[in-house]
């Protein structure tokens, strides 16, 4: 099939998008729930509507625009992403994947291709998780895992919990039983997204075929040493549980480097008590964020790690907590799915690269469910979630190309 995705309506249509949701400080803040989000998601609706999609809103707020297929018994080819963002983000990251599904499904009304299965483009709700600290919550929703408790236990900077933001927006957070996906519903999900990261811009590709998602482990490591005076604690009878906490700083860059070649380890978020000059750290939380592909690798990491916290603590005679806080195994998708989007590439002409992605995305839950599949477009420089982020609207318009091609794979032309 040789039809052709419109580009230039693609690049109209972010560029619209774009008009909700900037923020004052720099780059976009589009938070799930506010006025900006709603309207932004009233556009896509009549978008979709406009395509020929019949479209529905579940009391959660994740969107579904429907294309009836040829027997519209057949399971689901679903395809789409978030319009939610992080604060001071970037205009790309999500929005990019609903477009361009967006414009799939465009293309196909237009031209009078008809597919034996249905086709659907989702909104998932809620993302990023920027507003509530709490990720992925509408694509966890749809498969039951979110609780009625939830909704009220987590809350916002201004102490508004979910389903207070979901009730001022229209939503039903006492309906929630009601957002639950019968799995059987769907053939396969596929997600197109910024890479968010420096591969394909420097190995010189439009399209990456993503073979999976990188698992990732939070560690929260608690320390207590004894908080005394700088001036007065001679240096053999302290215990700082800062001084300790730095070494097991160092450690996990050395463990991460060292455990597997796509192993990184980070810790981005330390409290230091009391948090004065002149006292000596008497208590520090640290939280490791692990991750990799490769299962064995990501679990070596974490071991190591571990073992570690407990030999300096031991020696530093630092009393030690170590809890996980967050665990997500890595995903390999089906090589039919990655199969797929190969093919597509190379019918439309677009050299593409394997790559695996180190970023989490709503195509990780949907896999729980369903075969996943996802095409990544590069990132400027590798930015992300900053007001810089940025990403060729070429390269954007052969990556929707390449998705095109692939979902009438799955879907099944009918001639
Ligand atoms: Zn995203």
């Amino acid at each position: 099939m040789s039809v052709k995705i419109n580009g230039e309506r693609l690049k109209e249509r972010l560029i619209a998008l774009s008009e909700f949701g900037k923020d004052i400080d720099g780059g976009w803040s589009r938070f799930t729930w506010t006025d900006e989000y709603n309207r932004a998601k009233e556009l896509l609706k009549q978008w979709m509507e406009e395509a020929g999609m019949t479209v529905r809103e579940d009391p959660m707020g994740n969107v579904f625009g429907h294309l009836a297929g040829v027997d519209d018994s057949l399971p689901v080819v679903a395809a789409g992403s978030h319009i939610d963002g992080v604060k001071c983000g970037g205009m790309f990251d999500g929005n990019v994947g609903v477009l361009g599904a967006l414009e799939v499904i465009t293309t196909i009304t237009e031209n009078k291709i008809k597919t034996r299965n249905p086709l659907e483009v989702i909104i998932f709700v809620e993302e990023d998780g920027a507003r509530f600290n709490w990720r992925i919550l509408g694509g966890r929703a749809l498969l039951g895992e979110v609780t009625r408790e939830d909704l009220d236990k987590y809350k916002d900077k201004d102490g508004i919990s979910i389903a207070q933001a979901m009730k001022a927006s229209g939503s039903d957070p006492d309906k929630l039983n009601e957002v639950k996906i019968d799995p059987k519903k769907y053939k396969c999900y596929y997600e197109l997204h910024i890479e968010q990261s420096h591969l394909l811009e420097s190995e010189g590709f439009s399209v990456g075929v993503v073979e999976g998602i990188f698992g990732s482990v939070w560690i929260k490591a608690t320390l207590k040493g004894r908080t005394d005076h700088a001036g007065a604690t001679p240096m053999k009878f302290r215990k700082d549980a800062l001084v300790a906490a730095s070494e097991i700083n160092v450690a996990m860059e050395r463990i991460a480097t060292e455990s597997g070649e796509t192993t990184v380890g980070t810790v981005g978020w330390i409290n230091v008590q009391p948090g004065t000059i002149n006292t000596i750290p008497g208590k520090v939380e640290l939280v490791f964020d692990i991750r990799d592909i490769d299962e064995n690798n990501l679990e070596k990491a974490v071991n190591s790690i571990r073992e570690f916290c407990s030999e300096v603590c031991k020696k530093r005679n630092i009393e030690l907590q170590v809890e996980e806080v967050v665990r997500f195994d890595p995903i390999h998708f089906p090589k039919h799915m990655i199969d797929a989007v190969d093919e597509a590439a190379k019918e439309a002409g677009i050299a593409s690269m394997r790559i695996a992605s180190g970023a989490g995305h709503d195509a990780q839950i949907l896999a729980k469910i369903t075969d996943v599949g996802m095409i990544f477009t590069p990132s400027k420089g590798g930015l992300s979630h900053c007001p810089e982020e940025y990403t060729d609207y070429e390269d954007i318009a052969k990556g929707t190309q390449v998705l095109f091609n692939t979902i009438l794979k799955m879907a099944e032309v009918v001639r």
